[in-house]
């Protein structure tokens, strides 16, 4: 690896080197055309004007490439150095402190967060799913404590569908609850985790006024309910949070 980024580095100095050469061509060039220049209007060709508009032409498009020139050079002596060089605007932006994000099992959970994974699994025996059959439940904590809960909601023309975590904050929201403590988020996939979708994310991220852990169970499916415990003890339960699902939104930061 660190013979690959020599060779890459010693390929980027021959580079450099051939644009060097290439500039010194250009002035050279730029030279023999004042001379010609010179030539042409002693013997009556062009105005004085004329010779001095060419001529900033020229100078202005060498002095382009020499910036470029510089530039580039400050960009790969920052990165021999080992320089990550300035970081990007997204890095400056504040923010509050990030939760952590774990997986633990379902009987570990705290009460606050069992309360709201069950929430979200009584709320899924309402989601309204004739396309997909996916079901979905979530529920939300307002910052008074109470719950909010909501499931998926599908339709015929498929971009009017909405989301479980959508529907509970849209309920709280219209009761005048701004601000939310923490989520949960219950469905089945046997692959994993059914985490919010980006839409989700930045709807969430609006009221959340600092980070908030989000539970995510991957309950039993919905036609096995009744006959199993939906969330059992020893399920794994993935406790996540507003900023880690969307770390870099899109915020006003007021
Ligand atoms: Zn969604």
């Amino acid at each position: 690896m660190t013979r690959l980024n020599e060779l890459q580095d010693e390929l980027k100095r021959k580079e450099l080197e051939n644009k060097l050469r290439e500039l010194e061509l250009l002035q050279s060039e730029l030279a023999r055309r004042q001379d010609r220049q010179n030539e042409e209007a002693s013997a009556g060709g062009l105005t004085k004007e004329q010779r001095q508009k060419v001529q900033r032409k020229v100078l202005g498009s060498c002095m382009r490439k020499l910036d470029g020139l510089v530039c580039e050079f400050a960009r790969r002596e920052a990165r021999l150095n080992g320089e990550r060089g300035r970081p990007s605007e997204s890095e400056n932006l504040p923010h509050p402190p990030i939760l952590e994000e774990y997986t633990v099992a379902f009987c570990q959970v705290d009460e606050g967060g069992r309360e709201l994974l069950e929430s979200a699994l009584a709320a899924r025996r309402c989601a309204y799913v004739p396309y997909s059959q996916f079901k979905v439940g979530a529920a939300f904590r307002a910052k008074c404590g109470r719950i909010y809960t909501g499931c998926n909601i599908e339709n015929a023309a498929f971009t009017t569908a909405n989301c479980a975590e959508r529907c509970a904050l849209a309920k709280g929201i219209s009761e005048g609850e701004m601000k939310y403590t923490a989520g949960a988020v219950v469905a089945y996939h046997p692959d994993g985790f059914t985490t919010p979708c980006g839409v989700c994310r930045q709807f969430i991220r609006e009221f959340a006024y600092k980070d908030f852990p989000i539970y995510i169970a991957k309950a039993q499916p919905p036609e096995m309910e009744g006959s199993i415990p939906a969330i059992q003890d020893t399920d794994e339960v993935l406790v996540t949070s507003a900023y880690n699902l969307l770390p870099y939104s899109y915020s006003t930061f007021n």
